[in-house]
């Protein structure tokens, strides 16, 4: 196998500190790597991650070798790869090939090489590796027992193959177990988000004017922090449903053309594209501020306002000014790539305790039922939902009722 791939390794200390400080709260992890260091039941299996490689995601790689796998991660984004933690991953065993800001051809030589390890399980997120091995690399389709993925774009682009009858082997759709997307989704985006933003721009939020577009799990989270930040929220949407259901949680709906002109700072969180164009920028107010925290860098569409711009320039660490032809300036944050993971750490560690625990159960309920699964998209089987929430709530120290025989009886009587 190919030596690991990073860009300093001299950086490990500190990405030992980082992933040495997570590991402290993440119990639901941590149970579960107790247990699997014992029973080693992926000895001799080839995992492949790719994902957001930093702390968090470093230890699930590390409960995963540790539980036998010869493990082989590469980053699932350009610019959330932490190198210290890649450094350090690479000092502990694990196959790295990764570095932040990776060109498009870097990050896909990359995705080849972890492929040339010939895996037997993948953990996706969004869906790039997948695409792979049903493109160029589908020679290696056949030889994989299945796989994950963890987030709600890439579980659309596995629907979309499996519809079409073209999904080669099973995969599980983590982004769909409760204890994902109820929680990361939700709360985790909603932090982080704010997180990223905050710590990039250093501004208020209080008495903004915040547009959300999307009032999926994630924006709901989004927009929920906002207002509690002391924002005035609007939110844009194209789900009638989703569009009430925002109206009674107490926010403003309206189409984006309208908010264009209010809003101060816009959060796109959608999975789509062209949520923000021409139109929009040129009713914006000078000083707005653009950033994305769905899948792809197309939701804020940067050609269009490059092409509004006579001057952009670089402000600041993550952050680019526009300068519009009437002189009013537009800042867009992080590219316009997930706020969140490239301009700041991702989700807070005790929410990634619960999708990882929830994807490393993924991988065993693989391994022990990829005989039996098609080649679809498969739900995680929801007493591994009640597990994970039971384990996590046992750390949090919190008890719960439990049904009396008489309480059941008469839930279920006929
Ligand atoms: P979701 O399906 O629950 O919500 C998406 C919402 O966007 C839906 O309500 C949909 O109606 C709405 N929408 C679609 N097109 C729109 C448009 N043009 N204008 C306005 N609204 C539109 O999905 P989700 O779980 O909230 O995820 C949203 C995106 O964020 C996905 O791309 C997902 O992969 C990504 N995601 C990011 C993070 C992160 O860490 N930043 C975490 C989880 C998911
Ligand atoms: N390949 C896509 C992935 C979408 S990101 C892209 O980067 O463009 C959305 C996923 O990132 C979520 O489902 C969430 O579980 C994951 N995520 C959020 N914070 C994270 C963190 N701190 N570490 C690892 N993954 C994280």
């Amino acid at each position: 196998m190919m030596k690991s791939i990073v860009r300093d390794i001299a950086l490990a200390a500190q990405g030992h500190d980082k992933i040495n400080w997570v590991k402290e709260f993440m119990p639901v992890l941590n149970i579960l790597n107790e247990d699997l260091s014992k029973t080693k039941p992926l000895a001799g299996k080839n995992v492949v991650i790719t994902m957001h490689l930093e702390a968090k995601t470093a230890y699930l790689a590390l409960v995963l070798k540790n539980a036998g796998a010869n493990v082989c991660i590469t980053g699932s984004n350009p610019l959330s790869t932490q190198d210290d933690v890649a450094a350090a991953l690479a000092e502990q065993g694990v196959t790295v090939y990764a570095w932040y800001n990776t060109t498009e051809e870097e990050y896909e030589q990359f995705l080849h090489h972890a492929l040339d390890t010939k895996p037997d399980i993948i953990i996706d997120d969004g869906g790039d590796l997948v695409a792979l091995l049903h493109g160029k690399r589908s020679e290696l389709a056949a030889g994989i027992l299945g796989g994950s993925e963890e987030t709600t774009t890439g579980v659309l682009r596995l629907h979309s193959l499996a519809d079409a009858g073209k999904l080669k082997f099973p995969m599980i759709a983590v982004n769909d177990a409760n204890c994902k997307y109820l929680f990361d989704n939700r709360y985790g985006t909603g932090q982080s988000t704010w997180d990223g933003i905050m710590r990039t721009t250093n501004l208020t939020i209080t008495g903004k004017t915040v547009v959300v577009a999307g009032y999926g799990w994630c924006g709901k989270g989004v927009a929920m922090r906002a207002k509690g930040l002391g924002a005035n929220v609007i939110i844009t949407e194209i789900d009638p449903v989703k569009a009430i259901e925002a109206v009674f949680d107490g926010f403003q709906v309206m189409p984006m053309k309208q908010a264009a002109a209010l809003g101060d700072i816009f959060v796109t969180l959608t999975g789509c594209k062209d949520v923000i164009i021409g139109e929009h920028f040129a009713n914006m107010k000078s000083g707005a501020l653009l950033a994305n925290a769905g899948h792809f860098d197309v939701e804020i569409n940067k050609e269009d306002l490059a092409r509004h711009a006579v001057s952009i320039r670089k402000v600041r660490k993550n952050i680019e000014e526009f300068t519009m032809q009437d002189g009013r300036k537009i800042y867009l944050l992080a590219e316009g790539r997930l706020v969140n993971l490239a301009a700041g750490d991702g989700h807070p560690t005790e929410i990634m305790d619960l999708s990882f625990a929830m994807q490393a159960l993924s991988v065993l309920y693989i391994l022990e039922n990829h005989a039996k699964m098609e080649n679809t998209v498969h739900k995680l089987p929801h007493e591994l939902d009640l597990k994970v929430a039971a384990l996590k709530l046992q750390a949090m120290n919190i008890a719960i009722d439990q049904l009396t025989a008489e309480q059941y009886n008469y839930l279920h009587q006929a």
